[in-house]
């Protein structure tokens, strides 16, 4: 049986998930082909890593009705410390002196999984296709047709938009006729847990290592979520060793600002790759999320980047829908690739300067890095311009990306 939506979404992650539910509550009738059946082990976008979301998701998650449901699983982040070990430069950012409630949070992906589910059940419009794959893309003049082979076999779907965000790896990239380029960072993100003697209060930490970039996270009861960049062998070496000699390492290159660590929670490795897809695109169709940009996680910007192209969709489509338009049209599609591109761009550049800027482990450059983090540490517009940037302000971005009109600053509390 082939049947008809405004949207269909290939991939119901982070990006794709979210987005269903916000186009779906505008009264869109939306399908979603995902791989991982709710609560199926080994979700690849709801797992056990936790999501530093910048005040651009906080606005779009409030604007589709998300956030109220997150607020318990949520840690605001009041002060971001940076530094690099064996360096003496260093830079701190202050909610407070920002006349901000809060810098970001740091939300449990699993969190947002469970809220996005359930507001996928509930909400009237949502088809869910899964277990299922994309299998086939055809585009035609008026439509989009989409084959998702599931365990019941192949079910033809018939939508005026495609919207691809199956991930980093994507297939149905490829089907629709779009590419990527991928350049491996050399490194996989070890991901873990654990309890610092010290209450953090509230302070994010980002120590650049001999090795790579070390996050240390705050989250629930006093806990951290480490984040520790590092090159694949070493990292698989640490998820795999004893629990002692990876805590000794990160005490080494964290040092004792949070007193002894201990406690380590689950660990996981992620292997990081730069991807780019050069057009969002084509008939019919447009990428967003990972499918369209993957980064490294060292400025955590991924889902904060990949919410503002789903909030551009969401804007873009539901207008359409209202005046009674083609919400897959050449035009919007085009509008929608022109507003993203520069967001993209920049986010990819600084993500990059980031990595290498911090790769080369020779005292010269440290020297000079120290004295850039000092300098920064002394001048408020530069520090100022960062935090917009970390905040996902700089223009152009969608309208709910942004604060709302008569709110302050300080009203940004949890
Ligand atoms: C270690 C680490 C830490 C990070 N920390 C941060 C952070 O602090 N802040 C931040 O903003 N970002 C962070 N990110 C980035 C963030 O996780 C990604 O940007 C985000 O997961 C992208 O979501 P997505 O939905 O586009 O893709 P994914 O999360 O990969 O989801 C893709 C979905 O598509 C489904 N799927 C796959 N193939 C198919 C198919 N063929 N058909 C149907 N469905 C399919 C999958 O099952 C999955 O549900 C981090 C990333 C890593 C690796």
């Amino acid at each position: 049986m082939e049947r008809a939506y405004d949207v269909i979404l290939a991939g119901g992650g982070l990006v794709g998930g979210a987005l269903a539910c916000a186009l779906a509550g505008k009264g869109a009738r939306v399908a979603v082909i995902e791989a991982v059946p709710p609560g199926g082990d080994g979700q690849p976008s709801f797992d056990d890593r936790y999501t530093a979301l910048a005040p651009s998701s906080r606005h779009i998650l409030e604007a589709w009705g998300l956030w109220p449901s997150l607020r318990e699983a949520l840690t605001p982040i009041r002060h971001i410390h940076v530094s690099e070990a064996g360096g003496w430069g260093f830079t701190h950012l202050d909610a407070a002196e920002e006349r901000m409630g809060a810098l970001g949070w740091l939300l449990p992906n699993r969190s947002l999984g469970e809220v996005v589910t359930r507001r996928l059940a509930e909400t009237p419009g949502v088809t869910l296709v899964t277990p299922a794959r994309v299998a086939a893309v055809e585009h035609g003049p008026e439509a989009v047709a989409v084959t998702a082979d599931g365990a019941g076999g192949g079910e033809r779907l018939n939508g005026r938009l495609l919207v691809v965000a199956d991930g980093a790896g994507s297939r149905t990239r490829e089907l629709a006729g779009l590419t990527a380029r991928r350049r491996d960072y050399g490194q996989s993100a070890l991901v873990t847990t654990l309890t610092p003697e010290r209450h953090h209060e509230g302070w994010a930490y980002e120590r650049f290592t001999r090795e790579g970039s070390l996050a240390m996270l705050p989250i629930g009861d006093g806990r951290c979520a480490v984040v520790w960049s590092l090159p694949h062998a070493r990292a698989a070496q640490y998820a795999d060793g004893d629990e002692g000699a990876l805590l000794g390492a990160l005490q080494d290159a964290f040092g004792y600002r949070l007193g002894h660590l201990r406690g380590c929670g689950p660990r996981h490795v992620y292997p990081l790759q730069a991807v780019r897809a050069p057009r969002l695109v084509t008939d019919r169709v447009a990428l967003a999320g990972n499918a369209a940009h993957a980064l490294h996680p060292v400025a955590a910007q991924g889902l904060n980047l990949a919410l503002r192209d789903a909030a551009a969709l969401e804007e873009a489509v539901a207008g359409q829908l209202e005046a009674g338009g083609d919400p897959g049209s050449d035009a919007l599609l085009r509008a929608y690739e022109r507003q993203r591109v520069p967001d993209i761009r920049r986010t990819q550049q600084l993500t990059d300067a980031l990595v290498r800027g911090f790769s080369l482990d020779l005292a010269p450059l440290r020297l000079l890095r120290s004295g850039a983090l000092a300098a920064l540490e002394r001048s408020g517009p530069a520090k100022r311009t960062l935090m917009r940037i970390a905040a996902g302000r700089l223009g152009p971005l969608p309208r709910t990306a942004c604060r709302p009109p008569g709110t302050a600053e300080e009203e940004e509390e949890l």
